[in-house]
């Protein structure tokens, strides 16, 4: 080929690599933009109750988004540097916020799929809690503990009695014992700790439930209707064990039954 050619196929060239950098990046920038918007939108949907903050959350994230392309677009620089400046104050701000849930997103992180491996936790909540169980079922102590997974069942635990002790059976079988003064409504267990006791949970209205089950068991499917914490129940009638999850009632489960799914829920095996 003679160099004059060359010369003039240099720039064609040069310009497609460049055209495939700037799609490169391009890809790259939208993906890291999506994973963000999945992430906050996963988020989001967790949080319990949050109906008006996911809405303002949502608006929000709209109008900055749009508020950016103006800028960029216009190149409006002082506005840039201003709207930079806020920002950074509104994220530390919502980081403070939110710390109580970003904190269980990131101690959570062990139970997905992927992030599993790496970081396997031995929770002995599951033993323990089966230990308590077991007691309390042949001694036909009522019981009612929910397992907080990833909505916050916060709102219940304020109208309750704090305990915030490491869950152990002697706590959870003390607390039920039906003269202590904390025996009557529901515990709630946040990762390995008892957090509150004497809470009251929202009963199911659902017209379909067994008319012969009583409150204790209405509550814990109810609080399953409402969120996605799994909730063990005792009978005090019969020393029956169920769980309510995701609006389902298992009624009468033996212990092989609830150990497997507590170990399904926690998503990891226990340390015996
Ligand atoms: P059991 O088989 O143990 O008798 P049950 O489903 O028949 O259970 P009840 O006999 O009505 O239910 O149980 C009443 C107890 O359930 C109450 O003393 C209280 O401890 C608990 N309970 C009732 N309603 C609620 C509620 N909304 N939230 C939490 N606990 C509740
Ligand atoms: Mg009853």
């Amino acid at each position: 080929m003679p160099a004059a050619s060359l010369i003039a196929v240099a720039p064609v060239v040069d310009g497609q690599l460049n055209d495939a950098v700037g799609i490169l990046k391009m890809l790259i920038e939208v993906t890291v933009f999506a994973v963000i918007i999945y992430m906050v939108l996963r988020f989001l949907r967790e949080t319990r109750g949050s109906g008006v903050v996911r809405g303002l959350a949502l608006l929000l994230g709209g109008a900055l988004i749009s508020f950016l392309i103006l800028i960029e677009t216009l190149k409006l620089e002082r506005l840039g540097w201003l709207f930079s400046a806020i920002a950074q104050s509104v994220v530390l701000g919502l980081v403070v916020v939110f710390h109580p849930e970003i904190r269980r997103a990131i101690v959570h992180l062990g139970d997905a799929p992927f992030f599993g491996r790496f970081f396997r936790s031995d929770s002995k909540i599951v033993p323990r809690l089966l230990r308590a169980v077991a007691r309390m079922s042949k001694e036909r102590i009522g019981a009612l503990i929910a397992i907080e997974r990833e909505a916050s069942l916060s709102e219940l635990t304020e109208n309750g009695i704090t305990i915030d002790a490491e869950l152990n059976s002697y706590l959870i079988e003390s607390i039920f014992y039906p003269k202590s003064a904390l025996h009557d409504g529901g515990v709630v267990v946040r990762d390995d700790r008892i957090v509150a006791a004497s809470c009251l949970f929202p009963l199911s209205q659902n017209p379909e439930v067994d008319k012969r089950l009583g409150t204790r068991h209405r509550a814990a499917l109810g609080l399953s209707e409402e969120t996605d914490a799994l909730v063990l129940v005792v009978s005090e009638e019969t020393g029956k064990i169920s769980t309510a999850q995701a609006g389902k009632l298992n009624f009468d489960l033996s212990l092989e039954q609830l150990e497997q799914q507590l170990e399904e829920m926690l998503g990891r095996r226990q340390a015996a």
